[in-house]
């Protein structure tokens, strides 16, 4: 039990990495702040870390939302008395298109939720990791903007994955005299729900072919990677076992990241 006594924020925990994560912590003993805007996905999770033997509080918030995060983080210090670990994972894909016919509103989406969402899960988490001592603090970027550009469209989310990684080391800087270490996990293509947050519109226009006959993926081929290998990386990062690694990406993603 690597996280007993802990108590861990984990955003997007509805679905996919996030949803991994959280049940992943929580067996290393972890108390943990589920936190997504969808309701029932949320309550399924606390549910099974629960039944799994571990403890868990549903938060409902849209982590663009200032007051509603505020309120989320609170919430969570005033049930388990404190916060020691922060994984800023909930995205969207958004809305993929050729960047004359991505319109303003979507832009502002994916700005809205990527990037805002992960400056406030921060921001507001960051006077209790503090209060604690120190802490960790993990972000889910991607291959995409930090060394892949690829994905025709997806400039938007690029932009934020981007931007994410460069908070990462700015806050790692900023953060270490208060022993609160940043780090970012930069996932290829992992078989989650994140389809349901897409929309391609004439993305193909923006592409420039390749062809992989044998798959994109050196280490799986066409096999994507899963939600718990991410999570075991999470573990890693957020665990007393990396406590001299600080703004650092690490991309998981079976070589794909390499080869496109
Ligand atoms: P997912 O769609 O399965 O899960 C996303 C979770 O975030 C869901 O619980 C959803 O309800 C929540 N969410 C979305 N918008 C939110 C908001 N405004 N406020 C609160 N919660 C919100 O997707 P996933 O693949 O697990 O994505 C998690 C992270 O991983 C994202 O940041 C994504 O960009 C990143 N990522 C995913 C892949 C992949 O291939 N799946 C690759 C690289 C990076």
């Amino acid at each position: 039990m690597e996280l007993q006594g802990k108590v861990v924020l984990v955003t997007g925990a509805g679905s996919g990495i996030g949803k991994a994560a959280a049940a992943r912590l929580a067996r290393e003993g972890a108390s943990v702040g589920v936190l997504s805007r969808t309701e029932d996905e949320i309550q399924a999770t606390v549910r099974e870390i629960e039944q799994a033997g571990g403890q868990a509080i549903p938060l409902v918030a849209d982590i663009s939302d200032a007051g509603q995060m505020r309120q989320a983080v609170e919430r969570l210090v005033e049930t388990y008395g404190r916060l020691d670990i922060v994984f800023a994972n909930a995205g969207i894909n958004g809305v993929w298109a050729p960047i004359d016919e991505l319109q303003p509103e979507e832009w502002d989406k994916t700005i809205a939720i990527n990037l805002r969402g992960t400056y406030l899960t921060i921001h507001c988490s960051v006077p209790h990791l503090k209060q604690a001592g120190g802490g960790a603090i993990v972000i889910t970027a991607s291959i995409n903007g930090t060394r892949t550009f690829t994905s025709s469209g997806a400039t938007a989310y690029s932009c934020t994955k981007a931007a994410q990684l460069a908070m990462t080391q700015m806050l790692a800087l900023e953060l270490a005299k208060h022993r609160i270490r940043v780090n970012v996990v930069c996932p290829g293509k992992i078989e989650t729900e994140i389809e349901e947050s897409t929309t391609h519109r004439s993305s193909e226009e923006a592409e420039v072919p390749a062809e992989y006959p044998e798959g994109n993926i050196p280490l799986t081929g066409k096999e994507p990677g899963t939600s718990d290998e991410v999570a075991e990386l999470v573990l890693f990062l957020v665990s007393d076992r990396s406590r001299h690694i600080t703004g650092t990406p690490v991309w998981i993603d079976g070589g794909q990241s390499l080869l496109v």
